[in-house]
């Protein structure tokens, strides 16, 4: 008989094992995980079969246990009194007493004008709406941007001017109703890949159902399309033009939903009318096979869901892209129905929650505006404010906002849980930025952001797991994350920071004890408005999620909106927006001969801080790199594998060569996930610029015009 092992005795040591639910930190999407915790360590991720992610997960996601593996994780507050002393650790009775005596004198010697906040659609809405009622009620300054506002406001501007109100009208069950897939700007099978997996399934479910991707690179998701439309950069417009033209002509308008549920129509159909298609085709760069192959594709009797993202939104014209996907809608009647509609999809997994508690510099709780005098006033008696307390100019957007730090125009900038230094178009400017604010105030979880090296004051903030929360997620699914870890050290949630601060200058309505009462106060706020979330009180959510709006208690949350015809607009009907042709900011010219296109990579999330953690991610795309067609390689000398230098008139980026024929020549893509804390000169927007559409004052990084050279350097 085999004798049997004889263990150790810690191996008799019961270990501890509890378990956590929670929406994943990254994309969009939402998926929610249930986390394994054993002996205080996250030992498994597990996707959750009913939720939206339908029992599936990506790396991303699968990986989060190796988020906590951060030896620069931050635990305790910092500061430094000069900019010319080293940081030290303070308690946050020190760093909360110190920034609050600096808040007060700037607001006695400069005003509130010289206050900013930067935050982020990966805030929960908890701490969002802390920030926005602190620096929009209480110190009085508008200027409180985003990171949303460089991925998601021409989608928040389109639905608006279209339908009275921001927030996609579908859901993510749409997809399993849907008969055409018009994906436009959106890479889904590497930027939201379980929601692209839902797509897939359709397409292999219903025969009939088509996927057609526009995109100037052939894409991960093109690879699974029926059809890939190469639009040239800065087609968009011209394309969409071109295709509701010839759905005109086709004679596939639903004239009777047009007549009864929008106003514009006549209007767009005269612009449509005296467009000639064959400029509308030259503009859009689509060869004519596609451009057929298109048309033949989406019509009136099928139903058709336009899936979009940065391409659409991130340029000079992004409004004018969202508001002509939404035309298409109306025209064919496909709003508010199943399996119909335009879509769009968040980036960040809170960039609609965001939204939702008004925290863009336009923006109040409640879907209401900083520039109606009943939204203020509304505000005003909500908070307890005298009349008048809330300014009514809207504040500076993300770019004017570091414009204007750069020179000198903040006595202090707080920025939470964003990286800008490496995420801004034109990046410099932002290092200018933090350099010349007296006062720059950094919360992050890590001090591996390469903005955590401009902080006088470090707050160490709670990451995924290590508190409760709430995000919506790009259907309006409203879902509370639960905290399943014990907070290294002095790390706190988001919003606690902001409550404490406002309590320390001596405010009213800071007295926040958990996130539930935050939640509550919030809620109310949404009361009869068209994010209305009044019904979703915490105990619901903890009982599961709920999509907006849900405005009673026993109401089920709306999976669809707009499903009687009547939009958020006065007359109560939708808005055909006739907008412009694209004019990208910067086109290729002799010096700069080439459009960069930007974007991200499967393996990573944004500038890296976490999924940068997680060395199986890392392995998958370990370096920059830049992709460019063989025929623009030829000409410059490079090959596969050569060390580049990316230039642009802004700046330059380091970055490995990738020879490819799924671009259009004349174009060339990288990534913005690199920072100086990876190597010295790579970040991608350093060459970016800051041209912003005029409406959504969303940056143009899509398109600059860029040369590649073949670099000395070893790749
Ligand atoms: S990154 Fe997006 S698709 Fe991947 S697990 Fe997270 S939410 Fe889901």
């Amino acid at each position: 008989m085999t004798a049997l092992p004889v263990l150790p005795p810690e191996a008799y040591v019961s270990r501890a094992t509890t378990t956590g639910r929670a929406v994943c930190p990254y994309c969009g999407v939402g998926c929610v995980l249930d986390a394994t915790v054993v002996d205080g360590r996250v030992e498994r991720i597990a996707a959750v079969a009913d939720a939206p992610n339908q029992g599936m997960m990506c790396p991303k996601g699968a990986l989060l246990s190796r988020v906590f593996d951060d030896e620069q994780r931050l635990t305790q507050p910092m500061l430094r009194r000069a900019k010319n002393e080293p940081l030290r650790a303070a308690s946050w009775d020190e760093a909360i007493r110190f920034v609050a005596d600096r808040f007060r004198k700037t607001l006695d010697t400069r005003g509130p004008d010289a206050v900013a906040w930067y935050g982020s659609g990966q805030l929960d809405t908890e701490a969002s709406y802390v920030f926005t009622k602190l620096f929009k009620g209480f110190l009085g300054s508008n200027h409180t941007d985003t990171n949303s506002r460089l991925c998601m406001s021409s989608a928040v501007a389109g639905y608006t001017l279209a339908f009275g109100s921001d927030g996609p009208p579908t859901c993510y069950d749409d997809i399993e109703h849907a008969d055409t897939f018009l994906i436009l700007g959106a890479n889904m099978a590497v930027n939201h890949p379980v929601l692209f997996n839902r797509v897939r399934r359709r397409r292999t479910d219903a025969d009939h159902a088509r996927i057609v991707t526009v995109d100037p690179r052939f894409t991960k998701t093109a690879e699974h399309g029926d059809l890939h439309v190469p639009v040239a950069p800065g087609g968009d417009v011209a394309l969409l033009q071109w295709l509701a033209r010839r759905l005109l002509d086709a004679g596939h308008v639903d004239e009777g939903f047009v007549s009864a549920h929008t106003t514009g129509w006549p209007e767009h159909r005269a612009c449509l009318e005296s467009l000639e298609p064959g400029f509308l085709a030259r503009l859009s760069g689509v060869p004519d096979d596609a451009l057929e192959a298109l048309a033949a594709t989406i019509d009136r009797d099928h139903r058709l869901l336009t899936l979009y993202c940065m391409g659409a939104n991130q340029s000079t014209v992004g409004t004018d892209k969202n508001t002509a996907i939404i035309n298409l809608h109306l025209m064919l009647g496909q709003v508010g129905r199943p399996g119909c509609g335009p879509f769009s999809l968040t980036g960040q997994p809170n960039a609609m929650g965001g939204r939702e508690v008004g925290y863009l510099a336009h923006q109040l709780p409640g879907y209401r505006k900083v520039a109606d005098a009943t939204d203020r006033a509304e505000i005003e008696l909500a908070w307890g404010l005298s009349p008048g307390a809330i300014l009514p100019e809207p504040g500076l957007t993300a770019v004017p906002m570091f414009e204007a730090a750069a020179s000198g125009r903040f006595d202090a900038i707080w920025i939470a849980c964003t990286n800008p230094v490496v995420s801004m178009p034109d990046a410099a400017v932002a290092k200018r930025a933090l350099r010349n604010t007296p006062l720059v105030i950094v919360q992050d979880i890590t001090t591996r952001s390469e903005t955590a090296a401009y902080a006088d004051v470090l707050f160490p903030a709670c990451q995924w797991g290590e508190k409760s929360g709430t995000m919506t997620n790009s259907e309006r699914l409203v879902v509370r994350s639960e905290k399943f870890l014990e907070a290294p050290g002095d790390a706190k949630p988001d919003w606690w920071a902001p409550a404490r601060l406002g309590r320390a200058m001596g405010f009213d309505g800071f007295d926040f004890g958990n996130n539930e009462a935050v939640w509550s106060e919030f809620i109310t706020l949404t009361d009869g408005r068209p994010c209305d979330c009044s019904g979703m009180t915490n105990d619901r959510l903890e009982q599961g999620p709920l999509r907006w709006p849900c405005p009673s208690a026993d109401h089920p949350g709306a999976p669809r909106r707009y499903t009687d015809g009547v939009f958020a607009t006065p007359d109560g009907k939708a808005r055909f927006h006739t907008g412009r042709l694209d004019a990208p900011a910067e086109t290729p010219d002799e010096a700069y001969p080439l459009w960069l296109t930007t974007g991200r990579v499967a393996a990573h999330w944004h500038t890296r801080t976490k999924s940068g953690l997680a060395p199986e991610l890392a392995r998958q795309e370990p370096d920059p790199f830049v992709e460019l067609h063989p025929a623009d390689a030829a000409q410059a000398g490079i090959d596969t594998g050569d060390a580049c230098v990316v230039s642009s008139r802004r700046g330059q980026a380091r970055a490995t060569a990738r020879l490819t024929e799924r671009l259009r020549p004349g174009v060339v893509f990288a990534t913005f996930h690199f920072g100086d804390g990876f190597a010295a000169g790579v970040n991608l927007n350093d060459t970016t610029h800051a041209a912003c559409d005029p409406v959504s004052k969303q940056p143009e990084l899509k398109a600059c015009a860029v040369r590649v050279e073949k670099s000395e350097a070893a790749a």
